[in-house]
Order: structure tokens, then sequence, then C-alpha cells
């Protein structure tokens, strides 16, 4: 079997058309979304991040401004600063790019900002709801995922998913969000024995490490639905995932690439947090 890949570049094309579409209704109504973001530092690939996110809003004409502070800003500065944006009414959406320079605990930023403009869906108010299938703001990496299988109709309902990594924005979230559509989850990390026997029963496998190519086709059960999630830098300086393509897709249903995979949707998710917030906000229904 040859795996059916799933395009998260072309998916996020179309999202970000209907969102474009989306968001000239709110214009009409008096209401432009804004998302604003906050750099603390110079980290070049968080840098990099930020310009994705602001190119991406401005192609759905979400609009975004980019508050950049330096890399000795107290925490107690930053706390200020989300408190006036939250305040702000004209702000909508806040994001501050982790990760934060050793100063800033990043659990009491994540606190400070106000839950109806958690775009990012870190807050422990988002997590929860989450956790108990509440409407609320996802977090978009995992929400990216679960939009991705929805666009193939790919069933979730009691297959096995298997979720390779733990970490509290990719493996837990995509974990509870596959449970919530009622999969059977198992959970995998560094400590895991028998990690191979384990992925190769999986109807969904999610790699989530951060290793690249660690999962070969060994892994992958015949006819499973692969995503990965991994983006690792070649010493070629070439990206590629946590996943062994090549031989992994004669074996999966689905697969999902690094490049143009879960990537370019986890940043076409925040927008549609933005817009979820801006409605929220605003009281506009839909
Ligand atoms: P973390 O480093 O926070 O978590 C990695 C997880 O992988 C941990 O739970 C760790 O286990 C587990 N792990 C590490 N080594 C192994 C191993 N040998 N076998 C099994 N499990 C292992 O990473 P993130 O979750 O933040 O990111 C994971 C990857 O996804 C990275 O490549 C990152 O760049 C990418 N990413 C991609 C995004 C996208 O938009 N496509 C968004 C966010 C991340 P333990 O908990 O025991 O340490």
């Amino acid at each position: 079997m040859t795996a059916e890949i799933i395009n998260g570049k072309e998916l996020s094309t179309e999202l970000k058309l209907e969102m474009k579409e989306e968001v000239e209704k709110l214009k009409e109504l008096g209401l432009t979304p804004h998302l604003t973001v906050v750099l603390v530092g110079e980290n070049p690939a968080s840098k990099s991040y930020v310009k994705g996110k602001e190119k991406a809003a401005a192609e759905t004409g979400i609009s975004s401004s980019l508050i950049e502070l330096s890399a000795s800003t107290s925490e107690a500065e930053l706390l200020q600063l989300i408190q006036e944006l939250n305040e702000d009414k004209t702000v909508h959406g806040i994001l501050v790019q982790l990760p934060l320079p050793e100063q800033i605990r990043e659990e009491k930023v994540i606190e400070t900002i106000h839950p109806n403009k958690d775009v990012d869906g870190f807050h422990p108010i988002s997590i929860g709801k989450m956790m108990t299938g509440e409407d609320t703001f996802l977090p978009c990496t995992p929400y990216g995922i679960i939009t991705m299988l929805k666009s193939k109709d790919i069933e979730i309902e009691g297959k096995h998913a298997v979720i390779i990594g733990r970490s509290n924005i990719v493996g837990k979230p995509i974990g509870q969000l596959l449970l919530n559509e009622n999969a059977t989850v198992t959970y995998c990390h560094s400590r895991t024995k028998n990690l191979q026997e384990i992925a190769s029963n999986a109807d969904i496998l999610i790699a989530a490490i951060g290793r690249a190519h660690a999962i070969t086709a060994e892994y992958v059960k015949e006819g499973a639905v692969v995503i990965d999630v991994g983006i690792n830098r070649l010493e070629n300086g070439s990206l590629t995932g946590d996943v062994d393509f090549e031989n992994a897709k004669e074996k999966a249903s689905y697969i999902t690439p690094v490049p143009r995979g879960v990537g370019p949707m986890t940043i076409t998710m925040l927008l549609k947090n933005t817009i979820k917030a801006a409605k929220g906000l605003s009281k506009i229904e839909g």
C-alpha cells in the first residue's frame, strides 16, 4: 500500500481562504480581529515563527501587531504588559512566543493571559475545558492535527491511537482530543518499554518526539494513519520529520509530510482561534 499524503500546506490555503471571507464579513460588522504577538529576546527560530504568524494573519485580513522586548525584560514587566493587553478592547488574541528568557517563568506568563484571549490554548482554564470537552481555544498543533484527520474523513472512533511524546503543547493535548473523539489512546515517551511493539499496533500513530527519522517503517502497522509532528533540521539545513517518510509511506494508509504537513496547520489554527476570540469578545455568534 502506498499512503495518501495529507498535505497541510494545501489544507491551510483552503482554510485561510474560508477565513478571509469570514473576516471580510466581520469587518462589515465593524469587527477586525486583532492578534498581538509578544516576542522577548533575539531567538532566531522564534523570530522566524513570529514572521510566519504575521504573514498568515495578513493573508486572511486579520490585523496583527508585534511587540518586541529585550532579552533582559523582567517577569514583572512582561506580566504588566500582558495585563494591559488583557484590558485593551482592540486586542482579541494575545500570543507570547515561547521559549522565554530564563528569568521569566512561562507558567506565570501563560496564567496571566486572559482566558478569553488565550489563542495559543495553553492557559490552565483552556486545558481544563479541553479535558472536559467544553468549547474552548484548542492548542494550535493538536487542533491542526484533528482538522487534518477530519479533512480526509478518517475514522477516529474506536481506533487505537498511539502518541509518541507527552509534551504539554503537543503530545498530551493531541491524545486528549483523540480521546474526546472516542479513540483508545496510548501515550509513549522516553521511558516507554517496547515502543516499537506498541507503535506497530496503532491505527493512528502520532510522532511528536523531535528526533529525525526515529520512527522507521517497523513502527508502522500496515494501513495505519501516520501523523509526523517532528521538525528537525538536518546538517544540510533542510527540515525533516520524526518519521522515515519514504519507507513508512509504503505501509501507511495516510501520512503527513515534513515540511508541508502539520507545521502550516499550526499557524492556520492560531488564526482560527483569533477569529473565535474576536467573535467571543464581541459577542458575535457563529
Ligand atoms: P518535547 O521535547 O517537549 O517533547 C518530546 C517528547 O518526546 C517527550 O515527551 C519525550 O519523552 C519524548 N521522547 C524523546 N525521546 C524519545 C524516545 N527515544 N522515544 C520515545 N519518546 C521520546 O517536544 P515537543 O512536544 O515540543 O515537540 C516535539 C517535536 O514536534 C519537535 O520536533 C518539535 O520541533 C515539533 N513541533 C512541531 C510543531 C508543528 O507545528 N509541526 C509544533 C510544536 C512542536 P519524555 O517526556 O520522557 O522526556
